[in-house]
């Protein structure tokens, strides 16, 4: 598949000093390093005097102390929240009550049931323990979380929809970019004033993005790649990673490795590999064993799609999930 230029690693990352990273933006990174959120998550502070702050992040001490400390003397008009999972949201509810700031997002995550879909089926058992064990990269949490935790107890207190105005301020405004497909109420952020997006989880600059059914919906992930690849912005800053520069070719390799795994995984079916974990086998095989439970999601995704599009047939009819068995039509 199209390898993707992703940015180098942010080494040198110093967790809880704010670094100004634009004429108008700011960041701390929080002490939350794991495989979802690579060395952590970054927030960001839009303007000087009156701000805005994106993805306040995980319910971390060392990360309140030190958005606390960045936000002295700032008034915060506006905590906008990408979307809720535990490393983006969980501070908004403290940086709400500290400043008197609304929270501004989509929405709050949809209650979805999650279905009991072969996580737990004998193909997977393998992967528990050896894998983890195995695993040596010190980024790497050692839980094996299939799933992103979602933070449920977050609604907003300004719901905004695409094209709305999120927050302004002198030198500042900031837009609304509904993209779904990492979740349904993913929400990026533009800022004009520079030719930027934040990019939340949706564009990342060290991973492809975690697509999982059923609140993550890879048709709508492409089309929300497709439209961010319409905006023709100057710069994206990622939620994890360093700041994409070159928007043009990353999102053309972004989407491209997309559109080749989903080939890929139907070209699988066709040769006889039915089931998601003989996919995920075949095709992950340079990506290490302890993620392929979530290769498995994402294999489970880009089959939601093709059964979606008429190319794939679940055996014996239903949804398609981690333990169906499938069949090209
Ligand atoms: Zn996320």
């Amino acid at each position: 598949v199209t390898p993707i230029p992703f940015v180098p690693s942010l080494d040198d990352v110093h967790y809880g000093h704010v670094e100004h990273v634009s004429a108008r933006i700011r960041r701390v990174i929080a002490e939350n390093p794991s495989k979802y959120s690579y060395r952590g998550t970054g927030t960001y502070v839009v303007g000087q005097g009156t701000v805005a702050v994106i993805d306040p992040g995980p319910d971390l001490a060392s990360h309140r102390d030190a958005l606390a400390a960045a936000l002295v003397g700032e008034k915060v008009v506006a905590i906008v929240v990408t979307h809720c999972h535990a490393d983006h949201s969980p501070l908004a509810a403290w940086l709400a009550a500290e400043t008197g700031a609304p929270t501004v997002a989509v929405g709050p995550h949809p209650a979805i049931e999650l279905p009991e879909d072969g996580l737990l089926d004998d193909e997977w058992s393998d992967l528990d323990d050896a894998d983890l064990a195995g695993a040596d990269d010190a980024a790497v949490d050692r839980t094996d979380e299939p799933r992103e935790t979602i933070d449920t107890a977050f609604t907003p207190d300004i719901r905004v929809a695409d094209g709305e105005p999120v927050a302004e301020a002198p030198g500042w405004t900031l837009t609304a970019v509904h993209t779904p497909g990492h979740t349904s109420n993913h929400l990026c952020v533009a800022f004009p004033e520079e030719r930027a997006l934040f990019s939340g989880d949706h564009v990342m600059g060290w991973s492809t993005t975690v697509v999982s059914p059923p609140d993550g919906d890879m048709r709508a992930y492409v089309e929300s790649l497709r439209k961010v690849q319409g905006r023709h912005d100057a710069v994206l800053w990622p939620t994890h990673g360093n700041p994409i520069t070159e928007p043009g070719p990353f999102l053309r390799a972004y989407l491209a490795h997309r559109l080749e795994r989903e080939s890929q995984v139907l070209d699988s079916i066709r040769h006889g590999r039915v089931r998601v974990r003989p996919v995920v086998d075949a095709l992950y095989v340079d990506v290490p064993r302890h993620l392929h439970r979530a290769a498995g999601r994402s294999v489970l995704a880009h089959l939601v799609k093709l059964v979606d599009d008429g190319h794939v047939e679940v055996e014996g009819g239903g949804p398609a999930t981690l333990g169906a068995t499938y069949r090209a039509v």
